[in-house]
């Protein structure tokens, strides 16, 4: 059975058909211009293609409701072309097949949960750090939306006392993707992050703001696995410093076999940077079984 995935991302859309065990059987990308522009070619690429259902995993805010009046738009995003558009209404039009819709980050976890390093697993989170941070969260063998959908790249954290750099959050001084997104990066140390990698004072930082990211999810979420993914975790050295830095934090408070096991609790993501646009196959499946 053939699915169409879309990963829409703020810069560019991956658009790909994949069978019902994820395997991927082509792909391609296209620039994120304006609707006008870019939707006409996603209902292009997918049409005839002989697909039963699309998942989208879409950059947001989006209205994940299913009883909202604007349920699968973008909604305020400071991407205006995109603000208020009917995302899925407007594919749903030309191509009427189910789609699934979710986060981008979400998309990933559920990549991870079905066949990645949380396969098996009744919860666990995947975190993106890159252009943005983003947080999914998988739960009782589902993803979490709740009011909204957890938002939790934007969590409050502590300042180390010594950084001096402001935020790159137009919302928050101090939150995670303000002070730890790969573009806060580059405006704190005047370098790209890839540039930075023998910089170690730069990676204990990013470290220190990560881990206190962490150590809130594991306190509030308790998830079995987290998965640590974006350009930004490439920095491979970036993990054992995080890892120490949440048992510093954690202080022996939380004892289950997962955190004696951190090196296999905080791992990077394993499905070689295609868990989002896998996740987004699985999204078209499951709608699929939602509707039947
Ligand atoms: P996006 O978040 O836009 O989907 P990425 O996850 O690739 O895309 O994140 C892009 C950010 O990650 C940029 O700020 C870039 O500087 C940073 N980045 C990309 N690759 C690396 C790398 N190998 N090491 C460190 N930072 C990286
Ligand atoms: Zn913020």
């Amino acid at each position: 059975m053939l699915f169409g995935a879309l990963e829409a991302g703020g810069t560019k859309m991956v658009l790909a058909i994949g069978n019902e065990n994820g395997e991927i059987l082509e792909q391609r990308s296209i620039p994120t211009e304006t609707p006008e522009i870019t939707i006409p070619q996603i209902i292009e690429y997918f049409k005839g293609k002989g697909i039963q259902a699309l998942g989208i995993g879409s950059f947001g805010p989006i209205d994940l409701d299913r009883t909202s009046s604007t349920y699968g738009y973008i909604t305020s995003t400071p991407k205006l072309a995109w603000a208020n558009y009917d995302f899925v209404g407007n594919i749903q039009k030309e191509l009427q097949i189910p789609i699934g819709f979710d986060t981008d980050v979400n998309a990933s976890a559920l990549g991870e949960a079905t066949w990645g390093s949380m396969k098996g697993l009744n919860s666990g989170i995947y975190i993106t750090i890159g252009t943005g941070v983003g947080v999914g969260v998988y739960q009782n063998g589902s993803l979490l939306h709740g009011m909204l959908h957890p938002e939790g790249g934007h969590i409050l954290l502590n300042k180390h006392p010594e950084d001096t750099f402001g935020s790159v959050c137009p919302y928050h001084s101090h939150c995670l993707e303000g002070l730890a997104s790969g573009p806060s990066i580059e405006k704190r140390w005047g370098r790209k992050a890839i540039e930075l990698k023998d910089q170690h004072e730069v990676w204990e930082l990013e470290a220190y703001y990560i881990a206190q990211g962490l150590v809130n999810y594991i306190l509030t979420l308790s998830p079995h696995k987290i998965v640590l993914g974006g350009g930004v975790m490439h920095q491979e050295q970036l993990f054992p410093l995080i890892r120490k830095k949440v048992l510093e934090l954690l202080n022996g408070y939380v004892r289950t076999a997962q955190i004696e096991d951190i090196d296999n609790y905080i791992v990077p993501a394993s499905l070689k940077d295609d868990q989002g646009i896998m996740g987004c196959i699985q999204l078209a499946k499951l709608e699929l079984e939602h509707i039947a």
